[in-house]
């Protein structure tokens, strides 16, 4: 009885991961508002295992795979890997659609616990390219220790 109430989404949430869903033309399905509600709620980007440790007994390992690959098609997550060459998922910026992705932004990864952050803010530097080369996509991390680290250096 008590998971049931944790894991019910209402109000404000539910309509937006409604629209978030509906605007890509995706059925809204229990799975799939529990995946952007768990993103939703951390600071840090998250891998597929970290979901399934927090997911797994209500979804199984396919179909949250399935569930992340179409979210990142349809551009309402994008993947980043950290320091492991682990996947993890973040939000999209919203100017993102499917098959163009628009993160052109900077991001750190903590090299003391690997969280993976999404700094907005940096967007990445423009590239002059050689004749007949076509740019699909540029990542810069930036390795360091995040805020939580460095209060624990202290
Ligand atoms: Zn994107
Ligand atoms: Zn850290
Ligand atoms: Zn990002």
């Amino acid at each position: 009885m008590k998971a049931d109430a944790s894991t019910e989404i209402t109000g404000e949430k539910l309509e937006e991961f409604q629209h978030i869903l509906k605007a890509n033309q995706l059925k809204v399905t229990q799975p799939r508002l529990r995946v952007l509600d768990t993103i939703s709620t951390k600071t840090s980007a998250i891998s597929q295992p970290e979901l399934e440790k927090i997911l797994g007994s209500e979804i199984d390992r396919v179909t949250l795979y399935r569930i992340l690959a179409n979210f990142e098609e349809k551009g309402i997550l994008h993947k980043v890997f950290d320091l492991n060459g682990t996947a993890t998922y973040a939000f999209c910026s919203t100017k993102c659609s499917a098959d163009h992705h628009h993160d052109q932004h900077v991001h750190f990864i903590c090299s003391v616990c690997n969280s993976v952050f999404c700094l907005d803010e940096i967007a990445l530097p423009k590239v002059k390219l050689p004749n007949n080369f076509s740019l699909h996509s540029i990542a810069i991390n930036a390795v360091g220790l995040c805020d939580s680290c460095n209060e624990k250096q202290a």
